[in-house]
């Protein structure tokens, strides 16, 4: 009798402590990522993966408004090609409202990437009501999503995580052209940025991004480029094509320094998934 309960107990205890410790590992693993540098030990990538789509389907289902259980994609990976011909246009996703204010920011060589951190408050952006704080920005090139099959030189990443864990990052695409302003002016810090050492900006103005005055943009759910490539992060992008100029796609390259002056992930499958466009 003692040992049947003993066994019932230790059946209720695995019940509740495997998923208890999963959300755990998700929400560590998803917040280390971003913050702190990259997640590499295989196991814990492996571990990772196995529960993180099942808890962050449900929250991305709510926040969007649009029924990601009927998705049957064996794969959620970023980045994709955006074909005009297959998104669907739906105009209550909303107009892209960001609120973007001056912050403390320092500029981090990560290796594979230059990334600007915002310490402070640099507020957010909304989607369908949920607040996302911006965290970071950093650049890939050439552009990691193609558009319509043309890949472009240049794409920014602005990422964002709201309180509950989950990640939205909002990208836009750049063609050469004429130089784009937040580059100009963070172009002396990104061409002396010390691989060991991160460098303090001073105040930084998200603002100064400029996503143009086209209201357009692409949305669909993904995932990370870089490892873990966790999945169920809410993508953005902006459907107008920037510019910016060689030279400053050019001290980008030459200032990371692990031979990852291409850092662009390649395509990945679609696999059914939709892809919705404002307005
Ligand atoms: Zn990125």
């Amino acid at each position: 009798m003692e040992k049947n309960l003993v066994s019932i107990l230790f059946l209720v205890h695995l019940l509740i402590g495997v998923p208890l410790l999963s959300l755990f590992v998700t929400f560590s693993a998803a917040s280390s990522d971003y913050n702190s540098g990259e997640v590499d030990s295989i196991f814990f990538q492996q571990f990772f993966f196995s529960f993180s789509f099942s808890f962050c389907d449900c929250r991305v289902q709510h926040i969007l408004g649009i029924d990601f259980f009927k998705l049957q994609s064996p794969t959620l990976q970023s980045p994709i090609d955006l074909l005009d011909r297959r998104v669907q246009v739906l105009s209550h996703l909303g107009r892209l409202n960001r609120d973007y204010k001056p912050a403390p920011a320092t500029v981090k060589n990560r290796g594979h990437d230059i990334t600007i951190m915002w310490k402070g408050d640099a507020d957010e952006i909304k989607i369908n009501g949920t607040e996302y704080k911006l965290l970071q920005c950093h650049w890939h090139s050439p552009s990691e999503h193609t558009i319509n099959g043309t890949r472009y030189e240049l794409e920014l990443h602005l990422v964002h995580k709201c309180s509950q864990g989950n990640l939205a990052v909002v990208a836009i695409v750049y063609k050469y052209g004429r130089p784009d302003r937040m580059l100009s002016k963070l172009f002396h810090h990104i061409k002396s940025v010390d691989p060991k050492q991160d460098k303090e900006l001073g105040i930084v103005n998200p603002g100064d991004i400029k996503f143009g005055s086209s209201r357009k943009y692409y949305r669909y759910l993904g995932s990370l480029t870089v490892p873990p490539c966790t999945e169920g992060v809410i993508w953005t992008i902006v459907k107008k094509v920037r510019t910016v100029s060689k030279e400053q796609v050019r001290a980008l390259r030459e200032a990371v320094h692990d031979g990852f002056e291409a850092n662009a992930r390649p395509i990945q499958p679609l696999d059914g998934r939709p892809v919705y466009q404002y307005p």
